[in-house]
């Protein structure tokens, strides 16, 4: 195992660090840093920064735009975006669905729809849970009957991250419900704006609206937007789902969390003192810390044998179930750390033309939403149960 870097690798750094110095609006970085969902309008605005640049999709294959990167300088950017406060690319379009198209799509479709997720002329959401089929999703119900040259859907999907900004929404339907579970469910790519979609927010613990409900009612598709073949849609969900827990860990951004608890607390006090001489904050925040680092590594272990041509197996569970349990930690501690003016949380959409201060320091705004917010972390993009499923079958054969 060989975890240095060479010195290709450090000037790759080098050339990342001053990109995001002279790129990334201050705006959208604010917003990152405070832990905010991103504005459509800022996450586009970079996106199409970052596809001018070339670094839109370093996951894909260079012929369809991909960086050429080595599995090494993936990590060394996601590390650099993650300590300058650089969102990623939203990941329903450039590693979700994206993926999919470019290994199982048509000529017409790749040739279509991969330009306009590297240009962000389409926002994408992910329409795949259902009111009782999340953990369970082999069960969905939304049904899609052929009629000619259309499908005609009709169904409910839910917890639909983003669905009020999108264009697109890639869905999993019912196309037989004779089959086996997973046999007879296809993929389908779906304009929202079709005639017989509704998108009803959901209000999230975080009193934020990220989250939405899509009902489908007679909805007109054409079966040219199916994903390759009709009742073979769980083979792409599933292939998809592999490619949704990458990066999941995100190390990079809870080591920037730790350089800001380390901020908030030589300025906040306690007993007299700066927290940061506290023996019972130095106590939590080691803790973290360990563990963080113990999850570093894990991920630079994987990303070594990933580039020694290793495939891995149950290895993403161990950082998705890890890397969501330190960045829970992480974010109760910021709000912690505050004191009483971490506890004080507004939605955002109050302050719309209210000229009075927030309550406390600027940066008291944001640890609370991000922390409610992330409670969620351990369940979606498969909870942290599955997660413990997949490596108790995978590694210990039970
Ligand atoms: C913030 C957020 C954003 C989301 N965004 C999207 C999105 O954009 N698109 C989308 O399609 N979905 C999205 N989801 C849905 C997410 O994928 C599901 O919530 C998740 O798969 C869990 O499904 P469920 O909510 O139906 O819970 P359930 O499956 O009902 O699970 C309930 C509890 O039982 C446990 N459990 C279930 N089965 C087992 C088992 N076999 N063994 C052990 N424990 C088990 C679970 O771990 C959980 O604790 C999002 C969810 C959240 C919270």
């Amino acid at each position: 195992m060989d975890l240095s870097f060479s010195k290709d690798d450090l000037a790759f750094r080098d050339e990342v660090r001053e990109f995001l110095r002279t790129s990334l609006p201050a705006d959208v970085k604010e917003r990152f840093d405070r832990g905010l969902h991103p504005t459509r309008e800022g996450q586009i605005r970079w996106q199409k920064i970052l596809n001018e640049k070339g670094w839109m999709a370093p996951n894909w294959p260079k012929e369809y735009g991909g960086t050429g990167w080595t599995i090494t300088q993936k990590y060394i950017a996601a590390h650099e975006f993650g300590h300058a406060s650089a969102p990623p690319p939203m990941s329903f379009g450039v590693s979700m669905v994206g993926p999919v198209i470019y290994t199982f799509g048509t000529p017409e479709q790749k040739e279509y729809y991969l330009p306009r997720i590297l240009n962000s002329d389409d926002w994408w959401c992910q329409g795949y849970s259902e009111p009782g089929s999340g953990s369970d999703l082999a069960s969905l119900q939304t049904k899609a009957v052929r009629d000619g040259d259309h499908y005609i859907v009709n169904g409910q999907k839910i917890w639909t991250t983003f669905a009020q900004h999108a264009d697109m929404i890639f869905c999993l339907v019912r196309t037989d419900s004779s089959a086996k579970q997973q046999e007879g469910i296809s993929f389908l790519l779906i304009d929202m704006k079709t005639p017989g979609i509704t998108v009803k927010p959901i209000i999230g613990i975080d009193k934020e609206h990220s989250l939405n409900e899509v009902f489908f009612e007679d909805v007109r598709v054409p079966v040219k937007n199916r994903i390759g073949e009709e009742n073979k849609g769980w083979t792409y969900a599933k292939f998809l789902l592999g490619h949704e827990r990458n990066n999941i860990a995100r190390v990079a951004r809870s080591k920037r969390q730790v350089e800001r608890l380390r901020a908030f607390a030589q300025t906040e006090r306690s007993g007299g003192r700066p927290l940061a001489e506290d023996p019972d904050f130095i106590n939590k925040l080691t803790r973290i810390e360990v563990d963080l680092m113990a999850l570093e590594y894990t991920e630079l272990r994987y990303i070594s044998m990933l580039s020694h041509g290793k495939n891995l197996t149950a290895e993403p569970s161990v950082l998705k179930i890890k890397g969501t349990e330190v960045q829970q930690r992480l974010t109760s501690l910021l709000v912690e750390t505050l004191g009483m003016y971490g506890a004080p949380y507004e939605a955002e959409k109050n302050f719309e033309g209210r000229n009075e201060a927030r309550v406390g320091p600027d940066y008291a705004f944001g640890p609370m939403a991000e922390h409610l917010y992330l409670r969620a972390a351990t369940i979606y993009g498969g909870s942290n149960e599955i997660q413990r499923n997949i490596i108790s079958k995978m590694v210990l054969g039970l």
